[in-house]
């Protein structure tokens, strides 16, 4: 007679127990060899069996099976958490505070052979030059600013090396300095540019594009997700795409609060980027640990 898959199944916790004579274990793993569907049955019940601490009746083990599985998904959750804290914390250690002028953070000499060298004068803070050829190509027009951050502050107290702004000789028409908190460029060298009325450096309101698209794609998939709440497939890979626009604005609302404009933006996106992974991943971990709850 042959034996059928139910007979091997009902074999298979004595075998995992190794507590089958040596004749059904060879029974067993014949079968097991050419069967994948009781492969897969013996691979559940070792997990289960390195998940159990050593009791022999089965409905216990099952409910050890699932309490295991809950506790590696808190340990889990709790380790995205943590992550979270952590890309939190870096970021605002490395937030950039912009110099203002008033506290002198760069002076500008010239060489015998025309070449301009930027002193900065606040050691330790990093430092950002940005250069423009001048619409009729008779020169360059160059925006300075200079930032630090609690966590310079506290670690790099060396003296920021000078800058040369043009190494190749380049003509110099103007540079200004940006504190990049609203108030107006500031001339240190050169003609200015608008002398009836300063420049000011705008910061940039892509994270606010970005985070009104994450919320309209969040309400529309929500939407979505309500109506196809009876197709099982469907709603699975949906609240994929629900979650990871939810995702991106939590990591936005972590890295930005509620402010959208940014001086920095592409440092921002990427921090928003970076929280929304641990974001994404307790969520689906968070969202399992609902469903075990309830069953
Ligand atoms: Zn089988």
């Amino acid at each position: 007679m042959e034996l059928t898959c139910d007979v091997i199944k009902d074999l298979l916790p004595l075998y995992v127990e190794n507590i089958s004579s040596a004749n059904t274990r060879i029974v067993v793993e014949e079968h097991i060899d050419s069967c994948d569907s009781c492969k897969k049955e013996l691979d559940k019940f070792q997990a289960q069996e390195e998940c159990s601490f050593g009791t022999n009746t089965l409905p216990l083990k099952k409910l050890q099976y699932t309490l295991c599985k809950r506790k590696y998904l808190t340990i889990l959750f709790s380790v995205m958490f943590t992550l979270l804290v952590l890309i939190i914390v870096n970021e605002y250690l490395t937030a950039p505070e912009y110099i203002p002028y008033t506290e002198n953070p760069v002076t500008i000499t010239k060489t015998n052979n025309e070449l301009f060298i930027v002193h900065f004068n606040i050691p330790g803070a990093m430092y950002q030059i940005s250069q423009y050829r001048e619409n009729d190509n008779s020169g360059y027009i160059y925006n300075i600013s200079m930032w630090s951050s609690i966590w310079n502050r506290s670690i790099y107290k060396d003296a920021v090396d000078d800058f040369i702004l043009n190494p190749r000789g380049e003509v110099i028409s103007s540079v200004y300095y940006s504190s990049n908190d609203g108030t107006e460029d500031i001339l240190i060298y050169g003609k200015d540019r608008s002398p009836n009325g300063g420049t000011i450096t705008l910061p940039r309101l892509v994270l606010a594009y970005y985070a009104t698209i994450a919320a309209v794609l969040a309400v529309i998939l929500g939407i979505v997700l309500f109506l196809f709440r009876n197709n099982k497939k469907a709603k699975a890979i949906i609240l994929k795409f629900f979650t990871l626009s939810i995702s991106y604005l939590l990591g936005h609302i972590c890295i930005k609060g509620f402010s959208t404009s940014s001086y920095n933006a592409i440092r921002d996106f990427y921090a928003i980027l970076l929280a929304m992974i641990p974001i994404y991943c307790a969520m689906l971990i968070g969202e399992k640990l609902l469903v075990s709850r309830s069953r």
